[in-house]
């Protein structure tokens, strides 16, 4: 038996998903593949409600995706605001120093986000080009006032940027309603399929910006206008190479992603909220507590959990050898203070009553398991 992956990306498969993997290699114009890969893509758009953004589905990971968001949409010298909860905050800014952007950083103390207000004054100094906004960060558990975020930031002009990496599939995101211009994300998440997709969202408003540059971005692997008539051609069926698409995770994906649609995201949501509550509430009981200074911004992808006093970094093993695996700390100052736990895409209350029952154990205490249990009570099978 496997030990039960708890940890905040790469998630379990749904066997649907697995199998899809485990069939003989097709081609990439094989015209099974191509009706997948179209269908990703139509999916996509109802994931992030937007029914006329343009999704990319591009080898790679995560922060393949940011750097493309950097790279299409900001010129060298242009100002850009960085809104940083944490390590993939400051990951962000990095990729666009590196790009020769003007990057301001706005900073939260760890477990923290900046108010609405914070970001509108922060906006205010300069006349920024664009925003980016870490929506969950997965180093501190924090997940950012989006919506609140993207209207100061419409209101002043700037461009909206979000990091969805570790939220989108699971957290509420309205691309369209919220004025998103460029959502990236990744597909080892709360989108449910193995790594290997770099997935990025772009409105009408972006794409129009990237068609107007004169100059085009200096990575071509990067640039969305050398994929956007692949993408085009595999939702119209009249498949084209540019370069070599994974196969099989997009394979795998389109397999997750109809289920997230049989599932619907606004039930998806919820599952996905009352289940991390239900496990916070086991873990409550258990004294323990959370980075993310506030209920408010705790995600519901992920939980960020301080060691309890006498405990450090050796409570992962004991939770390992008790058959749930989750993660160490990230941020750097904090790293051996504190433990994170994934809880996204296939995942039901059953995982997360295990989840608990292993810590529970690895501390040698009790009433944790009780606690989720009564919590599940009013939660839908
Ligand atoms: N942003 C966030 C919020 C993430 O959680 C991650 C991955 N943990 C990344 C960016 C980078 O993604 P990847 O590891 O897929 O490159």
């Amino acid at each position: 038996m496997t030990d039960q992956l708890m940890i905040p990306g790469p998630v379990e498969l749904h066997p649907d998903v697995q199998s899809v993997l485990g069939e003989p290699q097709r081609g990439h114009l094989d015209p099974i593949f191509v009706s997948r890969f179209g269908a990703s893509l139509k999916a996509l758009r109802t994931v992030v409600g937007s029914p006329s953004a343009w999704p990319f589905l591009v080898s790679g990971s995560g922060t393949l995706a940011l750097e493309m968001a950097g790279a299409n949409f900001i010129l060298p010298g242009e100002p850009v605001l960085v809104v940083s909860t944490g390590f993939f905050g400051e990951r962000m800014a990095a990729i666009l120093t590196r790009l020769g952007a003007a990057v301001t950083v706005l900073r939260a103390e760890p477990g923290g986000a900046p108010t609405p207000e914070e970001v509108d004054s922060a906006l205010a100094a300069r006349a920024y080009k664009a925003i980016t906004i870490t929506h969950v960060d997965t180093s501190t558990g924090v997940r950012t006032p989006l919506e609140s975020y993207a209207k100061v930031a419409k209101a002043r002009g700037a461009l909206v940027i979000v990091d969805a990496v570790c939220s989108l599939g699971a957290e509420a995101l309205e691309q369209d309603k919220w004025g998103l211009d460029v959502v990236a994300s990744a597909s080892q998440k709360a989108l449910g399929a193995p790594p290997g997709l770099a997935v990025l969202t772009v409105s009408q408003r972006a794409l129009e910006i990237r068609k107007s540059r004169k100059e085009p971005p200096t990575t071509m692997f990067g640039d969305i206008l050398e994929w956007l008539p692949i993408m085009e051609g595999c939702e119209s069926g009249t498949p084209r190479y540019y370069a070599t698409p994974a196969v099989n995770a997009i394979s795998a994906l389109s397999v997750s992603l109809a289920h997230i649609l049989a599932e619907g995201m606004p039930a998806r949501v919820a599952r996905h909220k009352h289940l991390a509550e239900a496990l916070r509430h086991g873990l409550d009981a258990l004294g323990l507590t959370y980075l993310p200074k506030s209920p408010a911004l705790r995600a519901h992808t992920m939980s960020a959990v301080y060691y309890p006093a006498g405990k450090g970094p050796e409570l992962v093993g004991a939770i390992a050898a008790r058959g749930v695996t989750v993660a160490g700390g990230l941020l750097a100052d904090l790293r051996q203070r504190y433990f994170r736990i994934g809880h996204m895409a296939n995942f039901s209350a059953s995982d997360i009553i295990s989840t608990v029952a292993a810590v529970e154990l690895a501390l040698g205490a009790t009433g944790g398991v009780a606690a989720t249990s009564a919590a599940l009570r009013n939660v839908k099978p």
